[in-house]
């Protein structure tokens, strides 16, 4: 009876894989954990005590629903900067994750088609399935870079918006200027609308991250903090576009989330001003013992960003190899299934310590020879 009552987009999704990674990793004493996807540093000192100054001193009634100004004020003379466009707006949300929420519930509507592209992050789909549209997948096989050619073809009348987000989840894939470019030109030739989704901009290891924005003033930028300042408990990010489509993000926000967290963004306003160089120095270090230590066993398309690797699996599904891994050497990764029509490779998150590393490394390594 009470199933009946679900409204049947609950039904369009399921939680299942991740959750099964979970449920198998739950039972283990001491495993190799490469499937988590959060930094492994913590909150800057600097930040954590300007959270805590911002609590005592009773800054934690509702805040604005478009961002407190002491954050907003600084991100948008920051991102003026970067992208000099006047009609820029901003948005403080509850999360990277809530201004795709709000930046989706502005745009998609029921028959619309929204482009994604394969592998990418498990949220995507998801979201355009709640809002009744459909998910339109340009392949990005096997190197993961984007053909704007494919991504051309696949556009239709019914296109609304293409979701785009380097360096990407779960590949590492940062793209190249001139892809960025081609992808943001040919939005504003179609009139198609441009989300970015930059949560790991700061983690661009060999070249630097640009943004589709640059080339395009009508992109929706999605941003956060939660990778970059080691703090996604805190859920705090931030939204910046065209101004009509933010003001209605701002709107949509009033009546769900109402505002993101007061006093993380009073922490978020100096968060701005420390470095975070050298974690990412590390991260970088991580991802090259991570490239260094399966290069000869695996097919991998060395990733330059974010703190994932996607090999191929060397035999079977993905569902199969890490299942395999998990009960056999206790090593937590995440099948490719989860992120993509394909089974066929596997995400490694290397935001671990070294020594984990290691022993994952040595796993896979074994993992590998028993091809079979
Ligand atoms: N976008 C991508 C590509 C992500 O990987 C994640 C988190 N895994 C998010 C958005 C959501 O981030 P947040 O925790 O800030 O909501």
């Amino acid at each position: 009876m009470r199933e009946s009552w679900l409204a049947k987009r609950t039904q369009t999704f399921d939680a299942s894989g991740i959750r099964r990674v979970f449920e198998l990793g739950a039972r283990l004493e001491n495993p190799v954990n490469f499937s988590i996807g959060q930094p492994d540093f913590d909150v800057p000192q600097p930040v954590r005590r300007a959270a805590i100054e911002a609590i005592e001193s009773g800054k934690n009634r509702y805040a604005l629903s478009q961002g407190m100004p002491v954050l907003r004020e600084k991100l948008l003379e920051k991102i003026r900067q970067l992208y000099a466009d006047g009609d820029r707006d901003l948005i403080v949300t509850c999360g990277t994750s809530g201004g795709l929420v709000l930046a989706m519930m502005a745009l998609v509507e029921p028959g619309d088609e929204v482009i994604l592209f394969d592998p990418g992050f498990v949220m995507y789909p998801v979201l355009v399935r709640l809002f009744g549209g459909v998910e339109v997948y340009v392949d990005t096989y096997p190197n993961f870079r984007i053909d704007v050619g494919r991504v051309e073809a696949a556009l239709t009348p019914k296109t609304k918006l293409i979701l785009f987000n380097s360096p990407a989840n779960p590949t590492g894939m940062v793209a190249q200027a001139e892809e960025v470019q081609a992808i943001a030109e040919l939005a504003f030739r179609h009139h198609v609308a441009l989300i970015s989704d930059e949560i790991y901009s700061a983690f661009s290891y060999d070249f630097p991250f640009v943004s589709p924005a640059r080339f395009n003033p009508d992109t929706i930028v999605v941003d956060g903090f939660s990778k970059s300042h080691g703090m996604p408990g805190w859920r705090l990010g931030f939204a910046h576009g065209p101004r009509t489509i933010i003001q209605e993000m701002i709107k949509l926000q009033q009546y769900s989330f109402v505002c993101a967290p007061q006093p993380f963004q009073w922490a978020g306003a100096v968060a701005l001003d420390v470095p975070v160089d050298e974690h990412i120095d590390q991260y970088r270090r991580k991802r090259d013992k991570i490239v260094a230590g399966l290069r000869d066993h695996y097919e991998l398309v060395p990733p330059s960003g974010a703190f994932y690797a996607f090999p191929k699996v060397p035999f079977g599904t993905a569902t199969e190899f890490v299942e395999r891994a998990i009960q056999e050497f206790e090593l937590l990764m995440i099948p490719g299934s989860v992120f993509s029509q394909c089974d066929t490779h596997f995400r490694i998150s290397y935001a671990v310590d070294d020594a984990t590393i290691d022993r994952g490394i040595e796993i896979l390594q074994h993992l590998a020879r028993m091809k079979t």
